[in-house]
């Protein structure tokens, strides 16, 4: 893999690109791929790390949406079920098949839900992951340990898609590359160059990681800036009308004491007549989500009191042994890019979650959607893209291109290894080439120096949040230890990327106020 000072000066070395695209998240890395795949001279700008954003803090699940079944909504199910099976196929080592139960408290539910869940299997077609079927009362006990008894009446189970949402978008990152597009973290949009017929001619940009600025033309340039879209459709045209909504979701990450199980619960309506997912992640429990209306779009968005309370009591209504603040492990919270609701939406949970694509020019921003529909939504980009601004005869689709780290079979190994797929022997024998590297990072867990040597070698990693956080994911697993873990990091990255005491200093001093936000006090 080249290092930063070697695709810096692949940059510098090509005066004109075809397709540049902003935001480095699920949106951004797709259409990169794509891009790149049909052979078009790519560059992709990410402000901060790949998937800082909003695709780091999802719910981590591939799936085709029950919740939208629900609502009717069959062309969104039937795509994204399709979209979980071409995941399935090219990112083996990422992709786990989990099961779910729906418990049932009243006698109705379990038909309802069952009916429901065989119109999913159907949709699925050839990509199902197995059959739903309803399940009796102490059967749910047995599979679910930890669940409630009074008044449960039945269950119902079927199977989705599980991820790893910061190892994917890396992934995508490393698979642009290797198809010969260029996709860069820490580097700032911060203006267009325009024609005077407003065509876009270039995109000006800070590198954050050295200051230094750049210009860098390109013909057409794609908005894939999640939140932010309408700060980049300000940048373009300052009068711009408002087109995303962020709506915050936030998860807790609880002990595996609270499922004691590798079946999630899917809750099909809370309180406030959403759903909500107790999920089996990297061996602890995700809990989540909320959907809350926020003003102000924020990299960092921060948890609400009442978001984590309600959570919190949604699960002890469920489960025997009781969630408390002390308990949460890490609370992460990301903002849903949602496209603007016309008037007859009222609240962001009847927002739809299918993409929109809107072109002014040759600047096309690609506003809403899910990770799970990532790939068919950057063909929809390059659609329009193909279209109308570049011909090409290539008509290479990513329906069947391998990611980065694509394995035949997922791995059997520990589970710090198994999202690494095809890199996994390669990190294993880093490991084993210097006796300091086998060293593990933090007490309680299994990461190792060779990973954060690994990551900042081959995997863009250039802060210990980089690692911490989206390389491995023990910010968002337990983020007092991450906290203890930093110093250590730091100090090793500090060797590989050859930076000095006041970096170490400065990279925990930031890591540490970054955490204030994942642990409750
Ligand atoms: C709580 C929650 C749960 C979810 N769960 C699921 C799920 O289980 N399954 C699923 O399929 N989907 C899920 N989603 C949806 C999914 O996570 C998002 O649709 C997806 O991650 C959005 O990706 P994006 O690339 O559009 O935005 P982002 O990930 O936010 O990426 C945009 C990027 O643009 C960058 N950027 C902005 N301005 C600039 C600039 N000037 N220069 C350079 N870069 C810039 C930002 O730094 C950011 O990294 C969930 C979302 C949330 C919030």
């Amino acid at each position: 893999m080249k290092n930063r000072s070697e695709l810096i000066a692949q940059l510098e070395a090509t005066p004109d690109w075809d397709v540049v695209i902003i935001g480095g998240g699920a949106s951004g890395l797709g259409i990169a791929v794509d891009a790149a795949a049909k052979g078009f001279k790519t560059v992709l700008f990410e402000q901060y790390d790949f998937a800082k954003g909003t695709s780091s803090k999802s719910t981590k699940l591939v799936h085709g949406g029950v919740r939208y079944l629900a609502q009717g909504n069959i062309r969104l199910v039937m795509e994204a079920l399709r979209e979980r099976g071409l995941l399935e196929e090219n990112a083996k080592h990422l992709f786990k098949k989990q099961e779910f139960i729906i418990p049932n408290y009243t006698w109705w539910s379990g038909p309802y839900y069952a009916i429901g869940l065989k119109l999913y299997d159907l949709l699925s077609k050839k990509f199902s992951l197995g059959t739903s079927k309803w399940i009796g009362k102490k059967k749910v006990q047995k599979l679910l340990p930890t669940i409630k008894n009074d008044h449960l009446e039945s269950g119902v189970s079927y199977f989705d898609g599980q991820f790893d949402d910061a190892r994917l978008a890396l992934n995508l990152a490393q698979t642009s590359l290797e198809l010969g597009g260029l996709p860069l973290n820490y580097m700032k949009v911060t203006a267009f160059e325009k024609s005077a017929t407003e065509q876009i001619t270039a995109v000006e940009i800070t590198d954050t990681e050295t200051n230094k600025q750049y210009k860098v033309k390109g013909k057409v340039f794609i908005n894939a800036t999640g939140i932010f879209t309408d700060s980049i459709l300000k940048m373009y045209l300052p009068n711009h009308k408002k087109t995303v909504v962020p709506s915050q979701g936030i998860h807790l990450m609880l002990d595996p004491s609270f499922l004691q199980s590798d079946k999630a619960i899917m809750i099909p309506k809370t309180s406030d007549g959403r759903v909500l997912f107790i999920i089996p992640w990297h061996n602890k429990v995700i809990a989540g989500t909320t959907d809350t209306l926020i003003k102000k779009p924020k990299i960092e968005p921060t948890p609400l009191a009442e978001e984590i309370d309600f959570i919190l009591d949604t699960i002890n209504t469920y489960l025997t042994k009781k969630a408390e603040r002390k308990d949460v492990l890490s609370v992460f919270s990301g903002l849903r890019p949602l496209a603007k609701p016309g008037k007859e939406e009222t609240n962001t949970k009847e927002v739809s979650r299918s993409h929109k694509i809107i072109s002014d020019k040759n600047l096309i921003s690609i506003i809403g959607g899910k990770w799970t529909t990532y790939r068919k939504m950057a063909e929809d980009v390059m659609e329009v893209v193909t279209n109308d601004f570049l011909q090409t005869d290539d008509t290479t689709s990513t329906k069947h291109i391998a990611i980065h780290g694509n394995i035949s079979e997922p791995l059997l190994c520990e589970d710090r290894l198994s999202f690494y797929g095809s890199d996994f022997q390669k990190v294993l024998d880093l490991e084993s080439s210097n006796p300091e590297y086998a060293t593990k990072i933090h007490s309680e867990y299994p990461y190792t120096i060779g990973q954060v040597v690994w990551a900042v070698r081959n995997e863009m990693a250039l802060s210990i949040e980089d690692f911490l956080s989206r390389r491995i994911r023990l910010l968002l697993l337990d983020a007092k230890a991450a906290k203890e873990a930093a110093p250590l990091v730091a100090e090793v990255m500090a060797k590989e990327l050859d930076k000095d005491a006041a970096w170490i200093t400065n990279q925990i001093y930031e890591f540490n106020a970054l955490t204030e936000k994942y642990i409750l006090h």
